[in-house]
């Protein structure tokens, strides 16, 4: 764990799997920007603000995955601080049977051992019209950035830094990356192309680089995820069912995948690569004696 200085009252936690920023309204108070993962990151967080006798002042989160939102109820609960969200994530993470709204390859059961967690009431949904948050009296610009989910948003500190979530992936990560995930990629692609246009001092990304300019990043991102969907196209040498695509991609690809959570998990990723591929026309679902097929055009 280790905390890196990026600028003015902008920091940002380090603990080893993700980047979390925060921002120093004074010596004690710190606004969040998302929270990690509650499994990995909990007893970091833990000491990083007793050593440091921090408060958490707010949390405004880029968008409500398990390795973003993870302790949002941990914290609100200990602090009693205001949290910011997506709207439309903010109504995911209000109950269990709303998570069901976006993870509906689970059941109830999956998502309440392994999401449950993620229930937390927002105080300040940030709707699509919104341009900027304003948390323990500073004021945080909001750049909406949907695609890798439903309604990711960037999220710029009064320093000028900005914090990009997962809506850019480092070229680290690029290296090892098999399938990386994206809800809907078409949009995702989109909202890559939108940060060209965001202008800042310092950009950090959650997984896991701290940039001072990303022009080259954005375009590495699109190409990266772009190569990723050509190769699923080249593994669907004939027409196949979505498990058969699966095993040819987890076997080519070398992913482990050895429980139902993982293998629903994959499948979700796969079907945003095979969503794409048919939005862009390079391939067709065709039903024959009752078996929906993918078939490469
Ligand atoms: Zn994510």
């Amino acid at each position: 764990m280790e905390i890196l200085e990026i600028k003015g009252n902008t920091f940002c936690l380090d603990t080893g799997m993700t980047n979390i920023p925060f921002y120093k309204l004074d010596q004690r108070r710190i606004i969040m920007l998302d929270t990690g993962w509650a499994a990995g990151e909990r007893s970091l967080l833990k000491d990083f603000l007793q050593q440091n006798s921090f408060t958490v002042a707010g949390i405004i989160n880029s968008h409500a995955h398990i390795d973003h939102c993870g302790n949002n109820a941990y914290l609100k609960e200990h602090f009693g601080c205001p949290v910011a969200m997506p709207a439309a994530e903010a109504t995911i993470c209000e109950s269990l049977l709303n998570l069901k709204l976006y993870y509906s390859a689970f059941s109830l059961k999956e998502i309440r051992e392994h999401l449950g967690h993620m229930i937390c009431h927002v105080d300040c949904p940030v709707t699509t019209d919104r341009e900027s948050v304003e948390m323990g009296g500073a004021v945080f610009k909001i750049l909406h950035t949907p695609g890798h989910s439903i309604a990711h948003v960037c999220i710029t500190t009064p320093d000028d830094v900005a914090y990009v979530g997962d809506a850019l992936i480092s070229h680290g990560v690029m290296r090892g990356a098999k399938m990386p995930y994206a809800c809907v990629l078409s949009e995702d692609l989109k909202s890559k192309e939108k940060l060209r246009g965001l202008v800042c001092s310092h950009y950090v990304l959650a997984h896991r680089g701290i940039y001072d300019n990303i022009l080259e990043l954005v375009e590495d991102n699109i190409e990266f995820y772009k190569l990723r969907a050509e190769k699923i196209l080249a593994l669907l040498v004939r027409p196949m069912t979505l498990q058969e695509l699966a095993q040819e991609t987890v076997a080519n690809f070398h992913i482990g995948m050895g429980s139902v959570f993982k293998y629903n998990l994959i499948e979700r990723m796969l079907r945003s690569y095979l969503e794409y591929l048919t939005e862009t026309g390079r391939i067709a679902l065709s039903v024959n004696d009752s078996v929906l097929r993918y078939t490469r055009l």
